[in-house]
């Protein structure tokens, strides 16, 4: 079960990748929703490289820069999704939290909870 859900968000995130960040708006107007998607995206950022990004801290293979956080929203129980926005986890539902009050209330940085988490997903497999 849980092999599914990372199989999802890794699908997710290279759509993303090869979608392209330029690419603002819908494409075609085919999805007849109003209601605003929640935007999950890579978490993790090269400050020098914009198209070099991460679900998991790390450095930059190019000049080993440590990424940076980007979205300032998450969810408690997966600190590996990251948001511009408010909304809801696309894996287990709850309303995401702004990443300040998620290391405020666990004493943690985000960096620490997303490998945290990442260790656990790996000891599960
Ligand atoms: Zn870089
Ligand atoms: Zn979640």
């Amino acid at each position: 079960m849980k092999r599914v859900v990372v199989i999802l968000i890794v699908g997710f995130i290279i759509g993303f990748g090869l979608s392209g960040c330029g690419d603002s708006g819908e494409p075609g107007g085919g999805i007849g929703m109003t209601k605003a998607r929640t935007i999950i995206q890579p978490g993790w950022q090269c400050p020098n490289h914009q198209n070099i990004k991460s679900a998991y801290p790390g450095n930059c293979p190019i000049d080993k820069m440590q990424m940076r956080r980007i979205g300032e929203w998450t969810c408690v129980d997966h600190p590996n999704i990251s948001s511009t926005q408010p909304g809801s986890c696309p894996i287990g539902g709850k309303d995401l939290v702004k990443v300040a009050d998620l290391e405020k209330q666990t004493g943690k940085s985000i960096a620490d909870l997303t490998k945290e988490y990442q260790a656990a997903e790996k000891g599960k497999k």
